[in-house]
């Protein structure tokens, strides 16, 4: 049987994408921002609908850059959460300043604005919190406590690309926001990412960053790293670009499917698609087992039936091997709860019903049979 895993990278037509790249093999400028890269800088913007974009390599050193843009003392305490991919707590690390971790909300397992403010000292400087699985964060809240304490708050926006909160693009919120466009991710550049800002002052400083500080032939005013993205990514994006809005819809529709095949289940929580004034990208179908165990039981199955679900996020980033014993007695119960029993299922816009059936179908009959037991 065909392997089914959790994404499947979405691709313009080979056509499509070559008659695209033509120009270069004239040109020969495959880099540093050339056309493509300003043509997909605008029209980032235009779609998500921000002021200002810088575009990076990856999300991960958009990240790192939007962090050091905003020069904070070495050793300084970020307020963050544990449950994320790793690379929003070694973009903090990296930038040699110490993760604060808080606790996530049961609901939609997003940072619980309710504790920040227990976890604030004179060294703190920011809040990065993540709009997880595109749930969008209490943005309010963090930046009311942000504002009354002085904080920086940088939003790890790598799962929110095209959503959109109150009608403003999600990249409109806090001092500056990053995305991913990694090839797994809703919009792909194959590697890629990007920082949103409302300062404009922010990007020269991000262009120095990703581009060795150089700013003429013989002037370089800045100690920058390279994270710029190239051409060929850039016109991959061009060719994406234009078809999220389709496959968006398309992911709603196979989401609608769980959701209607996994009604009534008892055990399973479901996610919830239907927030108020949240414009939803559907990048992925987190379901919560009633335990640790059940939840290895239904990855397990999924397994041998080569369907790759993954448990997104676990181990927390808090734990970590290379944190060794460092973090872990902190009292993040939610997180640690939801983080062992979570499993994210595979969706994709192409992904079959009769797939999703099978994958459902597998969930529902070992969380009945781990029932009984
Ligand atoms: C994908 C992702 C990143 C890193 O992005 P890359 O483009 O893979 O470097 C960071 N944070 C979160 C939450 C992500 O999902």
């Amino acid at each position: 049987m065909d392997k089914i895993w959790v994404t499947r990278s979405s691709m313009p037509s080979y056509e499509e994408f070559i008659e695209k790249i033509r120009p270069l093999w004239e040109t020969r400028r495959l880099t540093n921002m050339g056309t493509y890269h300003k043509e997909l800088e605008t029209q980032l913007k235009d779609y998500l609908g921000v002021p200002h974009l810088s575009l990076m390599v990856n999300g991960h050193m958009a990240l790192e850059m939007a962090i050091q843009a905003m020069d904070f003392p070495e050793g300084s305490e970020v307020i963050t959460t544990p449950f994320t991919f790793i690379s929003t707590t070694h973009a903090i690390v990296r930038n040699r300043l110490t993760p604060v971790f808080c606790d996530i909300n049961p609901n939609d397992y997003t940072i619980d604005a309710d504790k920040i403010e227990g976890l604030i000292t004179s060294n703190t400087v920011a809040v990065v919190p993540v709009h997880v699985y595109g749930n969008i964060c209490d943005v309010e809240k963090i930046e009311e406590i942000a504002g009354r304490h002085g904080l920086k708050v940088i939003y790890d926006s790598c799962h929110a690309f095209g959503e959109t909160y109150r009608g403003q693009g999600i990249g409109c919120y806090g001092n500056a926001s990053v995305f991913s466009f990694h090839a797994t991710k809703v919009f792909n550049t194959i590697e890629g990412g990007a920082v949103t800002f409302s300062d404009q002052a922010l990007y020269k400083k991000l262009y120095n960053l990703k581009n060795f500080g150089i700013q003429g032939e013989e002037l370089v005013v800045g100690v920058g790293a390279n994270a710029k993205m190239n051409e060929f990514s850039a016109v991959m994006g061009l060719c994406n670009l234009p078809e999220v809005e389709k496959n968006i819809a398309l992911r709603k529709e196979k989401a609608e499917v769980y959701l209607e095949l996994f009604r009534g289940i008892q055990g399973l929580k479901l996610p919830d698609f239907h927030r108020r004034d949240v414009k939803q990208n559907y990048g992925y179908f987190p379901v919560l087992c009633p335990n640790r165990e059940t939840r290895d039981h239904v990855y397990n199955n999924l397994r041998q039936q080569n369907i790759y679900s993954r448990k997104y996020f676990y181990p927390l980033t808090s734990q970590a091997a290379c944190f060794g014993e460092k973090y872990a007695k902190l009292p993040l119960h939610i997180a640690k709860r939801i983080s062992e029993t979570v499993l994210v299922l595979p969706l994709y816009p192409e992904l079959e019903y009769e797939n999703i059936e099978r994958v459902a179908d597998i969930v529902i009959k070992t969380i009945d049979m781990r029932g009984i037991v």
